[in-house]
């Protein structure tokens, strides 16, 4: 099913259309969540490019527990059977660069528990730390020093879109989320061009000044670092251009 490409690049479009799709529903961060996103977005942290371990680091964890979770019960892979693996594609000319990942995927609750509050336990320390530092401007260097996970991908990007397929649910989901908003948007997906079996599809559309990172060269150097450290095939593509 991913041979065609048809679930990559610059397809991907959230402006809603005159489809009788289910309309999105807007919902809050955690407050603290805000906050870590205020920072990020904000910030003047230079070594951006961590964006990319963090968002592979998350890819190759949903493959880990989707691998171990076939092993007690090898129908979740029912009707889903792809190899597990990680492609990134590059869209230099419209700034975007998508993850894609055949792994665990999330339901609608897990976005909103995984992707719109602090439950692990890495950013929970970032925000202490960031708490017990008096001097605010220390703060870009908690960045380093801690990883802010999934919301490291608003170092380089103003929108980022996650459209996700679990084998707990029959729906696939779409999470949406802007810099400098306190609210994300959670609608199912029902275009059928852009249906995945199983996984995790992320598009960033990176801010003017981090379009850079849409480059295939620059992609494929970072990935050539942090793979190393990855069990499973990571794939670079590029957008036709
Ligand atoms: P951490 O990886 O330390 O738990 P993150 O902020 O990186 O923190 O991610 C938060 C949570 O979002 C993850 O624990 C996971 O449950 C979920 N998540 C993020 N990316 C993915 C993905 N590609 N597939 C499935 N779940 C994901
Ligand atoms: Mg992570």
């Amino acid at each position: 099913a991913f041979g065609d490409g048809s679930a990559f690049g610059r397809r991907y479009e959230s402006t809603a259309t005159a489809s009788a799709s289910p309309p999105a529903e807007k919902y809050e961060y955690q407050a603290e969540v805000s906050r870590l996103m205020d920072l990020i977005v904000n910030s003047l942290y230079s070594n951006k490019e961590v964006f990319l371990r963090e968002l592979i680091s998350n890819a190759s964890d949903a493959l880990d527990k989707l691998r171990f979770l076939s092993v007690t019960d090898p129908e979740i892979l029912k009707g889903a059977e792809m190899d597990l693996d990680i492609r990134i594609q590059t869209d230099k000319d419209n700034g975007i660069v998508t993850i894609t990942d055949t792994g665990i995927g999330m339901t609608r609750q897990e976005l909103v528990d995984c992707l719109g509050t602090i439950a692990q336990s890495g950013t929970a320390k970032f925000l202490k730390a960031l708490k017990d530092s008096k001097d605010s401007g220390s703060d870009s260097n908690l960045i380093g020093q801690f990883g802010v996970g999934f919301y490291s991908a608003f170092l380089v990007a103003d929108r980022v879109v996650v459209s996700t397929k679990s084998p707990k649910s029959d729906k696939q989901y779409v999470w949406e989320g802007k810099a400098n908003s306190s609210s994300y948007s959670i609608r199912e997906e029902t275009d059928p061009e852009k249906l995945i079996p199983r996984g995790t599809h992320l598009t960033l559309y990176l801010k003017n000044d981090d379009k850079g990172f849409a480059h295939p060269e620059r992609i494929q150097r970072l990935v050539k670092n942090y793979s190393q450290f990855v069990s499973f095939p990571i794939y670079t593509w590029q957008e036709k251009g």
